[in-house]
């Protein structure tokens, strides 16, 4: 007999839906992890994650007052190359979609999630994971106090730096940019026409995202250096810089809200599942902030983890983690191959992958039915979606 039937380790976002998903359909859920820090980010979400919030009830709720719908996604090659790729325009009319998306503030997120899976009865233990052992038809987690709780599975959503990975002896494979993305938010005199604009840039893409009234979001990628210096520079002298990156499409910046540096990584978990351990979110893998894909690919981790523990007699059996392992690493692998090789284009300025870059890009363009594809599969996945993404 396990204290639970399902371990949630880390109260991000992936982890906080999962441990609700599963409570929702009655299962004995507990979630560890530390208190959350404040984020100045936001996420732009797409639908099928905006359906995972709707079956949680907590979409609209008094989450959509501080969003912004993305009705239209431009890509505009700003790199200055001789092999410039044309601009690209997806509007969410062509798929007879209201939008895209919505942009989301993380720090309204996390506590609607954490609010709803408390009152769908998970029980929260604040404090963090320290390591893991099975033993028998269970998993033993062991918290920083020294005591144990057992279940059939944890989750492992404790993020890039995953206690609970190390625990299960999964390997990564990780690399580094030469980047450091900041992450900000501001107000503009123009509107942004629910426009998200993703300027590539020699030193990575700079994307703007709308939020409510004349505000957007801001992901910077930049040279650490720069990086650096924009960080410190006061808010006049940041808004300025904005202004020119953006070439004064928003009009005149001002009141910038709080900024946080990230310095640019990728993971790759060489096994999503193993010894009672499911990795979810970042726990198996981190991509840079392009396109989106991060936190969208993180709840279909945690949704499609839960339609298998739904499904499943033990939670924890061996075909249950080789069928996550191979449905999840058929999805998340190209999106990471596809972020990865965009934005080494932009870093490495070398005129093969520029050309690359551009041709793929005019291919876009100019085929519309490949435009089309990218729309549906890139933006709007819907095939093999989880249950929570898929019902209305
Ligand atoms: C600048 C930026 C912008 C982004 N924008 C977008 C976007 O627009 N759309 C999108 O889809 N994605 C976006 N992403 C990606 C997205 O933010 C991540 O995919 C997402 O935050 C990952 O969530 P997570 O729950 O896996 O991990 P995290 O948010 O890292 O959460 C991990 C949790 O685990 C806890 N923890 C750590 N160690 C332990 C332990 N030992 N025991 C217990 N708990 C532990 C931590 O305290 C934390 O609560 C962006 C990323 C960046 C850097």
């Amino acid at each position: 007999m396990t204290d639970y039937k399902v371990i949630v380790a880390g109260a991000g976002p992936a982890g906080l839906a999962a441990a609700a998903l599963l409570a929702k359909e009655g299962i004995a859920t507990a979630l560890v992890a530390p208190a959350a820090a404040e984020d100045p980010r936001t996420v732009a979400l797409m639908q099928p994650s905006i359906q995972l919030l709707r079956y949680l009830d907590i979409w609209p709720g008094n989450l959509e007052a501080h969003t912004a719908p993305l009705k239209k996604l431009r890509i505009i090659d700003d790199t200055g190359s001789l092999l410039a790729a044309p601009n690209l325009e997806f509007e969410s009319e062509e798929l007879n979609l209201e939008a895209f998306g919505w942009n989301i503030p993380l720090g309204l997120l996390l506590p609607a999630l954490r609010k709803r899976a408390e009152a769908l009865g998970v029980t929260f233990i604040e404090t963090t994971a320290t390591g893991a052992r099975t033993g028998g038809d269970a998993i033993h987690v062991t918290l920083s106090n020294m005591s144990e709780i057992s279940a059939s599975l944890c989750l492992a959503a404790d993020g890039a730096n995953s206690a609970m990975r190390k625990a299960a002896g999964i390997a990564t494979d990780t690399w580094s940019y030469d980047q450091i993305a900041i992450a900000t938010s501001f107000t503009h005199s123009m509107g942004h026409d629910n426009v998200s604009t993703e300027y590539h840039k020699a030193a990575g893409p700079f994307t703007t995202v709308p939020l409510p009234e004349s505000h957007s979001s801001l992901v910077w990628m930049e040279r650490p250096a720069r990086a650096e210096a924009l960080m410190a520079m006061s808010e006049g002298e940041l808004a300025a810089e904005i202004q020119i990156e953006t070439h004064g499409e928003l009009g005149l910046i001002s009141n910038l809200g709080p900024r946080k540096s990230f310095p640019m990584k990728g993971l790759t978990a060489r096994q999503f599942a193993k010894d009672r351990v499911i990795l979810i979110g970042e726990a198996a893998h981190v991509v840079p902030p392009i396109g989106a894909q991060g936190l969208n690919m993180s709840l279909r981790d945690a949704a499609l983890a839960a339609d298998l523990i739904l499904a499943s007699k033990d939670a924890g059996s061996d075909s249950l983690m080789a069928e996550y392992n191979a449905l999840r690493r058929a999805e998340v692998l190209p999106r990471q191959q596809l972020i990865d090789l965009m934005n080494k284009s932009l870093l490495l300025g070398l005129l093969p992958l520029e050309g690359a870059r551009a041709l793929g890009l005019s291919a876009l363009h100019y085929v519309g039915p490949l435009k089309r594809f990218i729309m549906e599969h890139g933006l709007q996945p819907k095939r093999n979606l989880p249950y929570a993404m898929r019902v209305s």
